[in-house]
């Protein structure tokens, strides 16, 4: 009886000094389907989603059809009126690429990071943390399946920017809706006169 006791604490000391171990480890951030550029204070201050293949589809399309529709006011109404849909066109583009450069709300504050195997141990509430970010997340923050990455503030998943819409993001997304309002009523303005 007095080995088995022996035994189980030997066998808990041994799990903690484990557990010690890989909490010292510094921690690894869980990138996703994401790629991320231009750290500050560890936070990525560029992010690309998985659907990028669709969102440069989408970005030759603005620019292809933004081309097509000022060569047909130029050749109606003139090199004065076109260069009103060029100038639109280019708030567009520019409105697009912002959406589809600016971090959404992908946080890796260490004062989040959730010791999963701590917590599992302690018997500790970790509904509010995700597992494979191994984050402990805030009121807001998302688990996006498409991007298997947590975003703050979560909106919904964009296919077109190919990311999702996040606290980060979400003023430059409204821009580029208003953007892309603006950009069709200019243009049928300016074919229309
Ligand atoms: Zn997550
Ligand atoms: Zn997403």
């Amino acid at each position: 009886m007095l080995n088995q006791v022996d035994l189980s604490q030997t066998q808990k000391e041994e799990t903690n000094k484990i557990l010690e171990i890989q909490n010292d480890q510094s921690f690894q951030p869980h990138y996703g389907k994401n790629y991320m550029f231009r750290f500050y204070n560890g936070q990525p201050q560029i992010t690309i989603g998985p659907h990028w293949p669709l969102s440069v589809c989408t970005f030759i399309l603005i620019i292809v059809g933004a081309y097509f529709i000022s060569a047909i006011i130029h050749i109606k109404s003139g090199i004065w009126y076109s260069s009103g849909s060029v100038i639109s066109s280019l708030i567009l583009e520019i409105c697009f690429l912002r959406v589809f450069l600016k971090n959404p709300g992908i946080n890796f504050t260490s004062t989040y990071v959730h010791k999963l195997r701590v917590s599992i141990l302690t018997n500790s509430n970790f509904q509010n943390s995700c597992q494979p970010c191994k984050l402990e997340k805030e009121y807001g923050t998302y688990h996006c399946y498409q991007c298997d990455i947590c975003v703050k503030g979560y909106d919904h998943h964009c296919p077109w920017v190919g990311k999702c819409i996040g606290v980060g993001n979400i003023k430059e997304f409204q821009m580029f809706l208003m953007s892309l309002l603006f950009f069709f009523s200019c243009n049928l303005f300016l074919i229309m006169i």
